[in-house]
């Protein structure tokens, strides 16, 4: 299999185009022509001779992502994509358009290892990472469309399949990657990691200073209860977790998001949210409460209109800000949770 061009960074790029015998100026210009013009592919790079072109289609890929499927909802603003790689494995991201926000869902991994007991993914199972470079040619997939609708990318959620702490350098150097000035120049503000809590890489992610917006899968205001659908609270229990997430708002200066999807009967009733409440009390955080996306394997259901205010109204009371998510793409299977349910059916 060829290198995959998204897997440098501009000084790796550097060293390869030295090591082809070319000027080093000429990485920067494909850079450029990549990242900021978003061009897709050598042929299209018109300012390097054809014989070069031709050089850089042989030796490295452009293409790592060939579309499977692209299915777009009824009101048309969201598109989830069904990606095969190069080595015939399969993903999907999600585009949605909403008002001035065009945010896209991206992958970080084939599967995932988390098993989450309510989550398409985790029923999956965990096949393997993907790249720095698969993660970057989700993004510039995007970014191209949009740039054929006259729209731009605005925001980036990382909480398609996979956990992103998981693959956490590919994630941070598919990052780098975006945010590089030369290229997308693509504000760390405007990407959102979500992780399921693991402790060690939310240390090192709190150490590491950056501007990208932090989420932790909550689910539970229990150990009980997040140990029904969470296998991961095994190894890091919701008190050690939320003591991680308390020094992460307070190194950082930076607010948590805590999302919580709220399960009929299981996480979902006054006392739920009364506890939640107690524990996140005085922290910079914000809550995010989405009615469960029912999933093939997974029994529960998402809570009703009604006990989603009422737990809402709860932590209004106890001044916790919180908000109800907006549900999107749920006809296309483009929901949380709910990516490549629809393949292994
Ligand atoms: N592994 C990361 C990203 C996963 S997907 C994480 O755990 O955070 C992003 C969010 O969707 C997570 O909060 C995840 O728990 C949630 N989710 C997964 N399945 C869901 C479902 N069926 N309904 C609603 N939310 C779901």
């Amino acid at each position: 299999m060829k290198p995959l061009i998204n897997d440098f960074t501009l000084e790796e790029l550097t060293n390869q185009i030295t090591e082809m015998g070319e000027p080093a100026y000429r990485a920067k210009q494909i850079w450029q022509m990549v990242y900021r013009q978003l061009l897709a592919s050598p042929s299209d790079f018109s300012n390097l001779s054809k014989d070069f072109r031709q050089k850089l289609e042989d030796q490295f890929c452009f293409q790592p992502l060939i579309v499977e499927k692209d299915l777009k909802s009824a009101d048309e603003q969201t598109n989830k994509l069904l990606f095969r790689l190069q080595d015939g494995k399969m993903i999907e991201s999600v585009l949605m358009r909403y008002r001035d926000r065009n945010t896209i869902c991206i992958s970080t991994q084939v599967g995932c290892p988390m098993n989450c007991a309510f989550c398409a993914t985790g029923q999956m199972g965990f096949i393997r990472n993907l790249s720095a470079g698969e993660i970057v040619a989700q993004i510039l997939f995007f970014a191209r469309m949009l740039k054929s609708e006259g729209l731009k990318l605005t925001n980036i959620v990382v909480m398609g399949m996979g956990e992103p702490f998981h693959n956490y350098d590919a994630v941070m150097k598919a990052i780098d990657i975006i945010n590089d000035s030369d290229g997308m120049n693509f504000g760390e503000r405007r990407i959102t990691i979500s992780t399921v809590g693991l402790i060690p890489r939310i240390e090192q992610f709190t150490a590491a200073k950056r501007q990208i917006n932090l989420a932790v899968s909550l689910h539970a205001p229990s150990n009980a209860v997040r140990d029904k659908i969470i296998p991961a609270n095994k190894k890091y229990p919701l008190d050690s977790l939320l003591e991680a997430c308390r020094n992460y708002t307070e190194k950082t200066g930076r607010r948590i998001t805590f999302e919580y999807a709220l399960i009929h009967g299981l996480n979902d009733n006054y006392e739920n949210a009364v506890q939640l409440a107690k524990r996140l009390k005085g922290m910079l955080c914000h809550v995010n409460l989405i009615p469960l996306n029912s999933t093939k394997k997974y029994d529960g259901s998402g809570s009703n209109f009604d006990r989603t205010q009422s737990f809402k109204s709860v932590l209004d009371k106890n001044g916790i800000p919180c908000s109800v998510r907006l549900k999107r793409g749920i006809d296309i299977g483009a929901g949380c949770g709910q990516l490549l349910a629809e393949q292994n059916k």
